[in-house]
């Protein structure tokens, strides 16, 4: 039997479920087309679990330092099974309240996998049989998959995906980690808390790429000193198994690496496997469904989401063309916006940028300033004893716009809202400056930074001294 819908959604990731529920808000029947539990990656293998972890080993971290704190804690020590087991609970606690969520907007969930045969239809395969949809509309939100790179030797026993190191029932002794960006840093550094010996191997000059380079580089630098061991220029070609673990070989060195397991962290790639684009005529740009500003593909009636549309590979990115495509299907016409797109590093500690990098703006031939706060300048953060990292504010000379900010320190990843909230409006400097900071927080590094810029001064740094001479620097 056909049915007939408004809208059908192929994933029920951070991007799919989200425009499901949009569009039902705004009047529509809506089917949600999903092969395996709701809530995408994100939920299920990527932000959520890994961000359950990150906190058990916060928590860790905290109980060996208490002393420092004037607690006496015996002998800290962790249950690794039953970390895994919080993370699990609070990832089916999340997927059963996203399905209540589509429930009560009356999305049907439609369990399998589908194809489209043609605009207007979805077809379903499913264990209870094959269903056919008529729809007027479609969104592909199929999100990635992890990236398999050319190295040899990817399918030996103990080579990990980001997924697969989820599920892992002991700690490992020690752990190669193949990339050094967002994900290979998140778990290095949860595992390196956790005591495995980590070796991070990334083939470019730089970790984490897409971060403002001296952000990165002070991170390296405390990676470095926390024990964990950085290659970079390291560009694995093999891994082989060996008595016992693996060999990891870098290319155009003799240089090997030896680890109990390894965790291929190499990017993510759009997953359109099966959907039928080539026969429905969908423009492709490199594996990449191609959308324009409303999220629409060059087929009528046929849009896309998330990861699938390449470009920035983030669950708030997707959760935001959801929207844009589904009031656009809905008659409400709206463009997708990238200016103000936050990114962030759970690492430990934090790290968060917005807008422009300084390398960016630099690039772009921009006339700015960069201002820098400490947060060893900070009373909050001296406070709660983490002191380590700074607040970076890049403002256009002149008129003091807000270019970028960029944050290492704790929650950065919370703080850079404000950021993103200035360049979404186009404050300025002065206007955070300006706005009353409450104390004693950590947003006041913000305002400080901000001081720095508008006004060439912070109120609580020494002109003198090391630290004061790094609150504002100008490009020279
Ligand atoms: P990434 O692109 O951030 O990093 C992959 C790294 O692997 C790059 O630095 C690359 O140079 C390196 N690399 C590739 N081949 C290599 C080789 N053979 N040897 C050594 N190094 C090699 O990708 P990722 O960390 O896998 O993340 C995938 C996507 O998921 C990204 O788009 C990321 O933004 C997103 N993500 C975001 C978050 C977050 O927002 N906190 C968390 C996880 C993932």
């Amino acid at each position: 039997m056909t049915q007939e819908y408004d809208l059908v959604i192929i994933g029920g990731g951070p991007g799919g479920y989200v425009a499901a529920i949009r569009a039902a808000q705004l009047g529509a029947k809506v089917a949600l087309v999903e092969k395996d539990r709701v809530g995408g990656t994100c939920l299920n293998h990527g932000c959520i679990p890994t961000k359950a972890l990150m906190r058990s080993v916060e928590a860790l971290r905290l109980v060996e330092e208490a002393p420092a704190f004037g607690v006496i804690v015996e002998e800290p020590a962790f249950d690794f099974a039953r970390i895994m087991a919080r993370k699990d609970e609070i990832v089916a606690r999340l997927v059963g309240g996203v399905e209540g969520l589509l429930e009560a907007h009356k999305v049907e969930i439609v369990l399998g996998t589908a194809t489209i045969p043609k605009p207007g239809l979805v077809l379903i395969r499913a264990a209870n049989g094959d269903h056919r949809l008529a729809t007027k509309n479609i969104i592909i939100a199929t999100g990635s998959v992890p990236a398999r790179p050319p190295i040899a030797g990817l399918d030996a026993p103990g080579v990990l995906t980001s997924a697969e190191i989820l599920e892992l029932k002991e700690v490992p002794d020690s752990l190669a980690v193949i990339g050094g960006g967002v994900i290979g840093l998140e778990f290095a550094g949860i595992f390196h808390a956790l005591g495995t010996k980590v070796t991070v191997l990334e083939m470019l000059p730089t970790l984490l790429p897409t971060v403002d380079g001296e952000l990165a580089r002070r991170y390296k630098s405390y990676l470095q000193r926390g024990g964990v061991e950085v290659h970079l220029r390291a560009r694995v070609e093999e891994i082989r198994p060996k008595e016992d673990g693996l060999a990891v070989k870098v290319a155009d060195s003799e240089e090997e690496v030896g680890a109990e397991k390894v965790l291929v962290a190499t990017g993510r790639v759009p997953y359109t496997e099966g959907l039928g684009l080539e026969e429905l005529g969908i423009k492709r740009a490199g594996g990449a469904i191609a959308v324009d500003e409303h999220m629409a593909t060059n087929v009528s009636g046929v849009y896309a989401i998330g990861d699938v549309t390449g470009g920035t590979m983030l669950a708030h990115v997707a959760s935001r063309q959801g929207e844009v495509a589904a009031e656009n299907i809905l008659g409400h016409p709206v463009a997708m916006d990238y200016r103000a797109v936050p990114n962030c590093v759970f690492t430990l500690p934090e790290i968060a940028g917005v807008g422009l990098t300084e390398e960016e703006a630099k690039a772009e031939g921009l006339d700015y300033k960069v201002a820098r706060f400490p947060f060893s300048a900070s009373g909050r953060a001296l406070t709660i004893g983490e002191t380590a990292g700074l607040v970076k504010l890049i403002c256009e000379r002149g008129s003091g716009k807000v270019l970028g900010m960029h944050i290492m320190g704790p929650h950065a990843s919370d703080l850079i809202a404000e950021g993103t909230l200035a360049i979404q409006m186009g404050a300025t400097a002065r206007d955070i400056a300006e706005t009353i900071h409450a104390h004693p927080t950590l947003p006041e590094a913000i305002m400080e930074a901000a001081k720095a810029a508008a006004f060439g001064e912070a109120i609580h740094y020494r002109k003198r001294g090391k630290e004061g001479q790094k609150c504002l620097i100008s490009r020279s």
